[in-house]
């Protein structure tokens, strides 16, 4: 897994490989809980509708699951379905002892209030962290299941850096699901953080202060070559359609990669970055639900 130099200065954090690394020693975790007669750890993950985007991350985490020896149970639900009949099967779900995690896929149809949904979900089969408890314990410094991107995010971090101890972070966005957990995270490992969004003044200046630059925005390329304070660390959350130089349609961050290269030390490129992480986190939320369930025997 070593990283692979662009230029003289800046190193490309290789998410793939730090995923596939994670994703082996859950799986070797998960054969020594089976080799000493355990049962697997179980994620259901539930799809509403047939969004193309949402389909192809569904099929992922259940193929990534099956590859780490966990059980995974997929319920896919037609776009009309109810809200009250979404929320029963969570329900169900909730009292299945063989389901650890529990993930709604989101967005959900517009009909459906997505906070009532998850709001259903056991805090303790949380595998997303998006509910309130867990959200709540997090800020609290409690032990939570924490969402899997900032998660991520976080562990490749402290592969690159090590001790994160008094350096200044900046997370541009403020979303529940990247943004404040993120902050909340890097605030832990005693981090000085500035969370910047829309409203933000001067978003330029405070990027330069960042020893930590995490950008999960949704906007490509907002973050330029020079607000980057040379031999940050860049994580690029971000993942936007835009149209390449040919007109093809290609994937890119928040952050322009092309300009950030030489000025950061070390960056996530996207794709291949952040992403890959995601799945591995939720494989590692899965077991450390199945592990802390007081019935597993784990
Ligand atoms: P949201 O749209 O929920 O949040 C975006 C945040 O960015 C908001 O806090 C918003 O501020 C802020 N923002 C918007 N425009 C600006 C601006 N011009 N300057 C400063 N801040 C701005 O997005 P998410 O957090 O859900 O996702 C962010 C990005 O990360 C997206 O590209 C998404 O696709 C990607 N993503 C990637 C994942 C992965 O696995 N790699 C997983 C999840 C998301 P305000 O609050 O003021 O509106």
């Amino acid at each position: 897994m070593a990283p692979t130099v662009s230029e003289p200065e800046t190193t490309i954090i290789d998410g793939k490989a730090f995923a596939a690394s994670l994703t082996e020693a859950i799986a070797a975790e998960v054969a020594g809980l089976s080799a000493a007669g355990k049962r697997a750890p179980g994620l259901a993950v539930v799809l509403v509708g047939e969004d193309p985007a949402s389909q192809v991350y569904v099929r992922n985490k259940g193929r990534q699951t099956i590859a780490a020896g966990m059980r995974s149970f997929e319920h896919r639900l037609p776009a009309d379905t109810a809200e009250t009949d979404l929320i029963a099967l969570v329900r169900r779900l909730n009292a299945d002892p063989a389901v650890d995690g529990i993930l709604v896929q989101l967005p959900l149809p517009a009909h459906i209030n997505t906070n009532a949904v998850i709001d259903a979900i056991d805090p303790a089969k949380d595998v997303d962290g998006f509910h309130v408890v867990n959200a709540g314990r997090l800020a609290a410094g409690l032990d939570a299941l924490v969402p899997c991107t900032p998660l991520g995010c976080l562990l490749m971090l402290k592969h690159v850096l090590g001790d994160l101890s008094g350096l200044r972070a900046v997370v541009v966005g403020r979303s529940n699901i990247v943004g404040k957990p993120m902050a909340q995270l890097l605030l832990q490992e005693n981090c000085t953080v500035t969370i910047a969004h829309s409203h933000t003044r001067d978003l330029a200046e405070e990027c330069r202060q960042a020893d930590i630059l995490i950008a999960a925005v949704g906007r490509p390329g907002l973050i330029k070559g020079d607000w980057i304070k040379p031999g940050a660390t860049v994580i690029d959350v971000g993942i936007n359609r835009a149209a390449g130089p040919d007109g093809t349609s290609r994937l890119v961050g928040d952050v322009d990669y092309d300009a950030a290269l030489g000025v950061a030390g070390h960056i996530t490129p996207v794709p291949g970055g952040v992403g890959p992480m995601t799945i591995a986190c939720l494989l590692r939320n899965t077991l450390t639900a199945a592990k802390a369930r007081p019935d597993s025997g784990f």
